[in-house]
């Protein structure tokens, strides 16, 4: 789960790292006395999205007055803000964060995130933040230092120190520096976070440290213990089909392309989209039903499969264990029926009551094409999407 700049500042701020002094707003009204209120001559109004990228995209903008913090918040809000993380569809504002403005000596990049090579949580720095970073990822590698960390020492001194030399951090603000990445270090195992990123990191004028802007993934499965930072999300930038299915416990992801594919069981969900694409096609969708699949589950997953424009076609690939082929068949019967399905269906299913579920299916009337071997499935549905 991903949250805004805003709320990952409260968040940071919450483990002691500074920020700038910041309101969030809904409208330009609310945008203008936010900078009021903050006082001070610069401030900075910034799109909240869950991208990055905003500032390339226009959606992070300097302003000297109110009266140019109004022009901003009112050019800025609203928008369709297309950045690199966007897609080029973009994503629309509907909250702005209006901002001191700080005084930048120099950008850094750092950010906690787990390593699977090492097993470890990794620290990683730039003395080259800001936002050419992907940039500096690909082309000069090299700038980019990592240090490991010892899960039963935490982030010791010497290992902050040492991030903190590697980027050039200057000797008047390293205790700062190194102070920061510890509480960042806390924040992310705190908060079961599966990234912290603050980029860019600054360092003031007087060797303070700053996050200017943050940015968080937390661990999904670890949700049901932050209830705090479940009250942060923000439906509006989630995928809807991906929000309906999680209302009907169903594991759904969005993919690009064009054949929705309905599995029961996790391992077979990704040998299922592996197959099509093997015999050509592009899976829309990856969808695990589970193990307790009712008629109204499969209904609700056809529906959800159905509402993307993008899907051509849909398999059903099912093993009947303890859910028996035929539950299946009658819920995919149902559930074609209550749809008006107009796409082509392949079913495929092996296991228990198998020859009742392709009985229940052939004697349904519809146009259901039945699958006897994975690779007959994959091929009879690629085929299908392709006119063939
Ligand atoms: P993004 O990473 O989405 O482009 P950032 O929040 O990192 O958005 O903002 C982009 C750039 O804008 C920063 O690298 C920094 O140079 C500048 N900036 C952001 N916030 C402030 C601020 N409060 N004061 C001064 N400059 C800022
Ligand atoms: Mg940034």
């Amino acid at each position: 789960m991903k949250i805004h700049e805003y709320q990952a500042k409260e968040l940071l701020r919450k483990f002691g790292i500074i920020t700038p002094k910041g309101i969030p707003c809904f409208s330009v009204d609310e945008a203008v006395k936010a900078a009021e209120e903050l006082g001070g001559k610069i401030w900075v109004v910034k799109a909240q999205i869950h991208a990055g990228g905003r500032g390339k995209g226009g959606g992070v903008k300097l302003a000297k007055s109110p009266a140019e913090v109004r022009e901003h918040a009112d050019a800025i809000l609203g928008m369709q803000l297309v950045t690199h993380q966007t897609g080029p569809e973009g994503q629309k504002v509907r909250r702005l964060l209006v901002e001191e403005g700080a005084d930048i000596q120099h950008e850094y990049y750092v950010a906690a995130l787990t390593d699977r090579a090492s097993q470890k949580v990794v620290i990683m720095g730039s003395s080259e933040g800001g936002m050419d970073i992907e940039e500096v990822a690909e082309k000069t590698p090299e700038k980019i230092i990592k240090v490991f960390v010892d899960p039963l020492e935490g982030l010791t001194d010497a290992k902050a120190g040492e991030l903190a030399d590697g980027i050039g951090m200057p000797a008047e603000a390293r205790a700062n520096a190194i102070d920061a990445l510890k509480k960042l270090y806390t924040c992310y195992m705190d908060t079961d976070a599966s990234l912290a990123e603050i980029n860019p990191l600054i360092r003031e004028g007087d060797g303070t440290v700053k996050a200017l802007d943050a940015k968080f993934d937390f661990d999904s499965n670890a949700l049901f213990r932050h209830e705090d930072i479940v009250a942060y999300r923000d439906m509006d930038e989630e995928d809807a089909q991906e929000i309906e299915a999680s209302k009907y416990d169903l594991a759904y992801i969005s993919l690009d392309g064009d054949i929705g594919c309905m599995v029961n069981g996790a391992g077979l969900a990704m040998a299922t989209m592996d197959t099509i694409k093997l015999f050509g096609g592009e899976p829309a969708n990856f969808l695990d039903v589970g193990g307790g699949a009712t008629i109204e589950k499969v209904t609700a997953a056809f529906t959800i499969m159905l509402k993307n424009p993008k899907v051509k076609g849909i398999l059903v690939n099912i093993f009947g264990g303890i859910m028996r082929c035929d539950t299946i068949a009658n819920g995919v019967v149902t559930a074609a029926r209550e749809v008006d399905l107009k796409v082509p269906l392949v079913v495929r299913m092996k296991g228990t009551n198998e020859d009742l579920g392709k009985k229940i299916l052939a004697e349904s009337g519809l146009p259901i094409i039945s699958a006897d071997t994975m690779a007959e499935a994959a091929t009879a549905i690629v085929n299908a999407v392709k006119g063939k």
